[in-house]
């Protein structure tokens, strides 16, 4: 027995002292030696540099980030978004402008950050609103259509270890990993924080599982999200005294953060139920944009339905919920994301580039045959999700559990079938419609016209 599997304890990145289940995988070598997949990459980033040194040609891999002189216009990014995600058109309103705004401070530089004496603070947006709601994808699709560099990241690890947790910079190490360390491009991307609602003050928290650290990974966040130059450990892990930093300003990146919030209805209702017998009518009621904001008011009374009472979210109930005020001013946008319902999940199969349903399509393409869901069969999938409670995310499962056994006998079907899918296939109570393909009708040759 080797000493890798004699003691777990010794399987820790020799380098970075990442535990084994910190990283992606961990190399065993000597006994006792690991090195991890995070530093095995930073090894190659110092190699490509040092390589590039002794040839006298610039390491940065890839031509310095120019933003368009024209940014897109609010409704134009709205318009881009909407091709990728489906409903949460509040939410898409709302980044748009805010995503506008921040780009054209950073295009046209500090002229306009200190525009008539008025400072112009950058401003990080907040996602509210169910797991599989299209938080996440909102992000990636913009910084796709922005072409700036991206990462996605979690919070949660932030909070997990405590003192020996990862230090908040190592989010910025993963935008300056996908600007292929191109430090200036990275400066101007966009960072995506997941689970932000878990590293809420325990405190104030419904959840007794909650962390107590939370308040001090809020104040550390804090920093890199108002802008500050963070050190950034170009390996990742701690930092340590002896090490050479990668110097990242944090200014120009956009925070989009984001989280569920569990239990925030219950803060909203409590304080909208006083607020809305006086002012705070008025404020609901001019609500625009297809909110329905007379029944938000109707539904705070009512103490009614949960969909409909998030949209009044307000800083005072993130900082009730456990977030602390200097964090909270940090977060100048907040956009909530409504649970998508059973017509959108049908949207959602069939609507984006990148439709579920087209990519299946696709694959009984390939083997000449046609794949073809009838509407009410797309109905009984999107029901069946909805049931589920997770949002897109049960989409692809029920899909391809319900196509296993035909796409496992396609190939050998042969080609010229039509493939139906019916309500009867999805409840498990009938086989799929095999149909030959129909032929196109041949137009009929232009007659004509004789004098
Ligand atoms: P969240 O971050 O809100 O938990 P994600 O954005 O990660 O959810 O979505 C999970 C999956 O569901 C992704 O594959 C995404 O493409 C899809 N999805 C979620 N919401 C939508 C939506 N509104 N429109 C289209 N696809 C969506």
């Amino acid at each position: 027995m080797n000493r890798r599997t004699r003691d777990s304890d010794f399987e820790r990145c020799t380098f970075c002292e990442k535990a084994k289940d910190q990283v992606q995988s961990l190399i065993a070598g000597p006994p006792g030696i690991y090195i991890c997949n995070e530093c095995i990459e930073l090894c190659n980033t110092i190699l490509f540099e040092e390589a590039h040194i002794r040839t006298g040609t610039p390491p940065v891999k890839e031509e310095p980030l120019s933003l368009p002189d024209r940014l897109p216009f609010p409704k134009e990014i709205k318009e881009h978004l909407g091709t990728y995600v489906i409903g949460q058109e509040h939410a898409k309103k709302v980044i748009s402008v805010a995503v506008y705004n921040h780009y054209k401070r950073l295009i046209s530089g500090h002229r306009i950050k200190e525009h008539k004496n008025v400072k112009l603070e950058k401003s990080n947006i907040l996602l509210i609103g169910p797991t599989g709601s299209g938080k996440t994808l909102l992000a990636k699709t913009l910084a796709e259509f922005l072409q700036v560099p991206f990462a996605i990241t979690d919070a949660t690890p932030l909070t997990e270890a405590g003192y020996v947790g990862e230090d908040v910079e190592n989010i910025i190490l993963r935008l300056v990993h996908s600007a292929n360390f191109n430090i200036e491009n990275a400066q101007k991307g966009i960072i995506y924080i997941d689970e932000i609602d878990k590293i809420a003050r325990s405190d104030h928290n419904v959840s007794i599982t909650r962390d107590v650290s939370g308040e001090g990974v809020q104040q550390a966040l804090l920093k890199i999200l108002e802008g500050t130059v963070a050190n950034v450990p170009p390996q990742g892990g701690r930092k340590h005294p002896e090490q050479n930093y990668l110097q990242v300003d944090t200014s120009d990146i956009l925070f989009i953060v984001g989280g569920t919030f569990t239990g925030m209805e219950d803060i909203i209702r409590k304080r909208v139920g006083k607020d809305v017998i006086g002012f705070g009518r008025d404020r609901l009621q001019s609500e625009e944009d297809g909110r329905p904001a007379v029944r938000n008011a109707k539904a705070a009374n009512a103490g009614g339905d949960e969909e409909d009472i998030l949209p009044l979210v307000d800083s005072e109930d993130l900082i009730e919920f456990g977030l602390i005020p200097e964090f909270v001013g940090r977060l100048a946008v907040i956009a909530t994301l409504d649970p998508l319902s059973e017509n959108d999940l049908v949207r959602v199969m069939m609507e984006p580039v990148n439709a579920i349903i087209k990519q299946f399509m696709a694959y009984f393409e390939m083997e000449d045959c046609v794949l073809e869901f009838r509407k009410d069969a797309l109905r009984e999938i999107a029901a069946q999700a909805h049931r589920k409670k997770t949002g897109v995310r049960a989409l692809r499962s029920i899909l391809e559990n319900l196509l296993l056994d035909v796409a496992y006998n396609l190939p050998g079907k042969g080609p010229g079938k039509r493939y139906v899918v019916t309500p009867g296939f999805v409840k498990g109570e009938t086989p799929i419609k095999v149909l030959p393909i129909k032929k196109k009708k041949k137009s009929a040759p232009p007659k004509r016209e004789t004098a």
